[in-house]
């Protein structure tokens, strides 16, 4: 049986939503999360999607283009 880093509560398998940030929502995120405190704790392949995520989120860029047009004369 696992038990939080934190404050060694019970640790048990969930699917939750997950909010990184207002109105950026992960759906269905499985995660273990502790009873007693709430901490969560995510697989490798789970981690990286969200840092993933979280980076691209803090970086806020995107890129747009026009369609092509004919020559302006
Ligand atoms: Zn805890």
């Amino acid at each position: 049986m696992k038990t939080c880093y934190q404050c060694g509560g019970h640790i048990s398998r969930k699917i939750i939503d997950l909010e990184l940030e207002e109105g950026v929502i992960i759906k269905k995120v499985p995660a273990e999360v502790c009873d007693k405190c709430g901490e969560k704790y995510f697989d490798t392949k789970t981690a990286t999607f969200i840092q993933e995520i979280t980076g691209f989120i803090k970086n806020k860029r995107i890129e747009l283009a026009l369609p092509a047009r004919g020559k302006i004369k």
